[in-house]
């Protein structure tokens, strides 16, 4: 029966990402009134593949979120090849993975991703109220116990329950009085697509399959050394179209010639990759280097936790509390998860939305989200310096799984087998005493 405590929260959400748009979808669809305060204008949005998992997927099912206006690719190996010759060193085979976990693991352009979670935020249709969105809005101020957002235009607002999904350099986290720990991390990376036309004419070997494909190389002579050299290949645009496939380039910092922090500068030249330990890359994957186009340089933090997740009437989400490598591949989930999370314990089945009980509400958040996006975030630091923590290769088969689990490695069952409606149900009778 539906909480009689329940009321329609005004709900003013710091940053527009992937985070901040979920939490819109999930809040609206909970019965509440959502504004979406971004610093740029989305015409900016750049980005490329955004791995969706099944712990990812799963929510954007259940929110109705029209999963093929994202153009997905799905996932179907994780091809593990050696650094010279591009040799198959482990084939990890996803056939079964929708029949296993209910939900297919799906790669999308994280503008696709990003313009349809937009959409499903702000139409008409669909459950609840349509969010509104405020661009070149840049949150300035935040007082978490009066629940109030300034911003630097000027404009002042109030909420009932104010998130910040403001991103790795979050305002919103530095005045909930949070601390960030993190420094930057020994590789850097450099990103690019390729172009399927370009494959065609250019006679280059073919990676853009409809269905799949992820390859890691790593480098011969650091074999057990997966921080110093690796690339991560993926196509994330639909066939037919298959537009582009993409490429993450990972290369120790100190053999790179960018040092700036952040995700957008100008495009670099093909050379800046293909540098250093480059030279002794297979041919094929340096061909299509050569060809590629958008190439940016991403620069990566270690983080660590975070003391808290919220105070008053506010709370951080997605890289705002708790950014991660991109090892794991699971910025993208663990933001959906948080969001999924604020709409369960908001939502009109608990006794969270009412003015007396916001707080104790974003608390159960932090005891539902904190522990396990913290074992995420330190299994994305494993899996750079080991490729074999990486989840999809720490469980091959069923025995390999149990043994990854017991060596406390991070598996796919832990992330896919979660039942964060029962976890949540669990959490609420605990607090009731039952
Ligand atoms: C431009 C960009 C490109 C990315 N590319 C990739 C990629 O290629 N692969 C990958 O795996 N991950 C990428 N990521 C990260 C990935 O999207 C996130 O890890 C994940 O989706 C979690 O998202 P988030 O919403 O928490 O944070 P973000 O995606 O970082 O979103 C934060 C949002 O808050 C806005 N914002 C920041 N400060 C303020 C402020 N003071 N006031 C108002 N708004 C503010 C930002 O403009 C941004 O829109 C990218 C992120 C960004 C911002």
């Amino acid at each position: 029966m539906p909480s009689s405590n329940f009321k329609q929260l005004k709900v003013a959400i710091v940053g527009g990402g992937i985070g901040g748009l979920s939490a819109a979808v999930a809040l609206r669809r909970a019965g509440h009134l959502v504004d979406i305060y971004e610093r740029r204008d989305f015409d900016v949005e750049v980005g490329a593949s955004i791995s969706c998992a099944a712990n990812g997927t799963q929510w954007l099912r259940e929110w109705e979120v029209d999963i093929p206006d994202m153009k997905p690719v799905v996932l179907m190996n994780l091809v593990m090849r050696e650094w010279e010759t591009g040799k198959v060193l482990n084939d990890y085979k996803l056939d079964k993975y929708e029949e296993e976990w209910g939900n297919v693991y799906n790669m999308f352009h994280r503008q696709d991703m990003h313009l349809t979670l937009f959409k499903t935020a702000t139409a008409t249709e669909g459950k609840g109220t349509p969010c509104k969105v405020f661009i070149n809005h840049i949150c300035e101020k935040v007082d978490a116990e009066a629940g109030i957002v300034t911003f630097k235009n000027g404009v002042t607002v109030s909420a009932d329950l104010i998130i910040g999904a403001d991103g790795i350099r979050s305002v919103v986290r530095h005045e909930l009085g949070i601390v960030p720990d993190s420094k930057s991390a020994p590789q850097t990376c450099y990103r690019c697509n390729v172009l399927t036309e370009d494959v065609k004419k250019f006679g280059l070997v073919d990676y853009s399959s409809p269905s799949y494909r992820l390859a890691a190389n790593t480098g011969e002579e650091y074999k057990e050394r997966t921080d110093v050299l690796n690339i991560i290949k993926s196509s994330c645009h639909r066939a037919p179209e298959a537009r582009w496939s993409h490429f993450y380039c990972f290369m120790p910092t100190e053999l790179t010639s960018h040092h700036e922090e952040g995700f957008v500068f100008k495009e670099v030249p093909v050379t800046d990759i293909l540098q250093g330990r480059y030279d002794t890359l297979d041919p094929d994957c340096v061909a299509l280097l050569k060809h590629s186009i958008e190439r940016m340089p991403w620069r990566l933090y270690v983080h660590q936790p975070y003391s808290h997740w919220f105070k008053g009437k506010a709370c951080v989400m997605g890289d705002a509390a708790h950014g991660m490598l991109p090892h794991q591949s699971q910025g993208a989930c663990q933001a959906i998860e948080d969001a999924a999370a604020l709409g369960i314990i908001f939502s009109d089945k608990y006794d969270f939305a009412s003015d007396a009980n916001i707080t104790r509400g974003l608390e159960l958040y932090q005891t539902i989200r904190k522990p396990r996006a913290t074992r995420v975030q330190s299994a994305s630091v494993k899996a750079t310096e080991n490729l074999n923590e990486r989840i999809g290769f720490t469980s091959m088969t069923a025995p390999d799984a149990e043994l990854a689990a017991a060596e406390g490695k991070l598996t796919i069952n832990e992330m896919n087998g979660y039942k964060m409606h029962d976890h949540i149900e669990a959490e609420v009778a605990k607090l009731h005493g039952a």
